[in-house]
């Protein structure tokens, strides 16, 4: 089989996500047939730096030997089991693990990052009900995303994927995010938020954010002091907060969860993608005790969370997690990921010169190179996909935004001719 011949096969039959499906007329499909570490295989020897980790899941590399061991050994005990009525040792076991980490008492499973928003939106908006009170608003910030369901999709503000729909959506209002790293600016998107605040807390139900990094939205950063005073706020006003930990959990920011650089604990965690190390569709609502115990009363007095999905608290999902954690524990990987973040930032620099660079931005482990202003029609996020992976990188930019999220695992050579490649295809525009 070639590449080509693939294509043809695949376009055949298969609608690919996020794609006009046109533009496979003059752009090819990469058919994959392997993947070890940070490289993808092709069916003609290619190989490719998978630099945005597969769309932000993978952290310890493709074919990870742990992880498929574990997953190995599971596959042959339990694949999969109803998780009402009934349990199993993986989400036991990874409950309590992430009880441990992030400070919040229960786990309430879903199998992908949409469907863990949904779960967290209609848990809050549930809770005031359960307390006589209906509060039908969500408050998110400007720019933000948190899926692509509907409920997700409401509460997030790229209009790209949001305003086709708009007429399907429920409401919600947006706050500005701070408009850069600083503390001033998170200082002063506070005020605006107090305000908010002020005048909307009886009709919102919570408040959702993306600590740290609005990801889909462009890889804006702010300052954690803004996480800081949104919680102080939330709490002072009685409005719950989300924080989406999907893109910013496991590693991805500097330490385990964003939150903890702001040092918050937040009314409901939401975590996928790299919770199985980028394995398995497996996510979790992280809550604590309080929005737990205001459902938890006798059957007829109908206050129960009445929500499912098929493959909830999969085993085989739960495992790969485990495994994850495990070898974040074994391996100590938030310090050497500080270490090869700092070399990231080095790495930054020369792009700092270039006369169409407006920007450059870092957290952890995603380094970020906004362009000025191109007219969309131009697409330069493909014409970069495209320059990029002559040299062997996948890079993804969304919009004039190039963004460089590898897997952990990268190693400093890889990341120089990850860099390389994002360097020359910018100079090539
Ligand atoms: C990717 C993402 C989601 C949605 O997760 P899916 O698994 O793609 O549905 C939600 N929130 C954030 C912050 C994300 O980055």
């Amino acid at each position: 089989m070639t590449n080509e011949m693939m294509m043809q096969r695949d376009i055949e039959v298969v609608w690919h996500p996020c794609t006009q499906m046109k533009d496979h007329e003059s752009i090819p499909i990469i058919p994959i047939r392997s993947a070890k570490g940070v490289y993808l295989y092709d069916f003609e020897g290619n190989k490719y730096i998978d630099a945005v980790s597969s769309w932000w899941v993978n952290i310890f590399g493709h074919a990870n030997e742990y992880i498929n061991q574990k997953i190995k050994e599971q596959i042959d005990t339990l694949e999969h089991v109803i998780l009402a009525g009934f349990t199993h040792e993986p989400v036991i076991e990874l409950s309590h693990k992430l009880r441990e980490l992030t400070q919040l008492d229960k786990a309430f499973y879903a199998d992908n990052g949409s469907s863990a928003i949904e779960v967290a939106l209609k848990m809050s908006f549930h809770y005031h009900l359960n307390k006589k009170e209906q509060r039908k608003l969500f408050l998110s910030l400007e720019n933000s995303y948190h899926g692509e369901t509907l409920g997700a999709l409401s509460v997030g503000d790229v209009a790209l994927y949001k305003e086709t729909y708009g007429a399907l959506l429920i409401e919600s209002i947006q706050t500005p995010a701070p408009k850069d790293q600083s503390i001033e600016a998170a200082k002063k998107a506070l005020e605006t938020l107090d305000l908010i605040l002020n005048k909307h807390h009886k009709e919102i139900s919570a408040m959702i954010l993306e600590p740290l990094v609005q990801g889909a939205g462009g890889m804006k950063m702010y300052h954690p002091h803004y996480l800081k005073g949104a919680r102080e706020l939330t709490s002072q006003y009685g409005v719950h907060l989300i924080a989406d930990e999907i893109m910013t959990g496991f590693g991805r920011t500097g330490s385990m969860f964003a939150c903890e650089q702001a040092g918050i604990l937040p009314d409901f965690m939401t975590l996928s993608k790299g919770l199985t190390g980028g394995y398995l569709p497996l996510s979790v609502v992280m809550t604590t005790n309080d929005v737990y115990n205001a459902f938890y009363c006798d059957y007829n007095e109908y206050r129960a969370f009445l929500h499912s999905h098929s493959y909830t608290g999969n085993p085989l999902g739960c495992v790969a997690a485990l495994a994850t954690l495990d070898i974040f524990e074994n391996e100590d990987t938030i310090k050497t990921n500080k270490l090869k973040s700092l070399f990231m930032i080095r790495q930054l620099e020369r792009f700092k010169k270039l006369e169409n660079v407006k920007e450059v931005r870092i957290t952890g482990m995603i380094a970020a190179i906004e362009l000025r202003e191109y007219n969309p029609k131009e697409r330069v996020g493909v014409k970069i996909f495209q320059l990029a992976l002559k040299r062997g990188v996948l890079l993804r930019p969304l919009g004039n935004v190039v963004y460089i999220m590898p897997p952990y695992i990268i190693t400093e050579q890889e990341l120089c001719k990850v860099f390389d490649a994002a360097y020359e295809s910018i100079t090539m525009l």
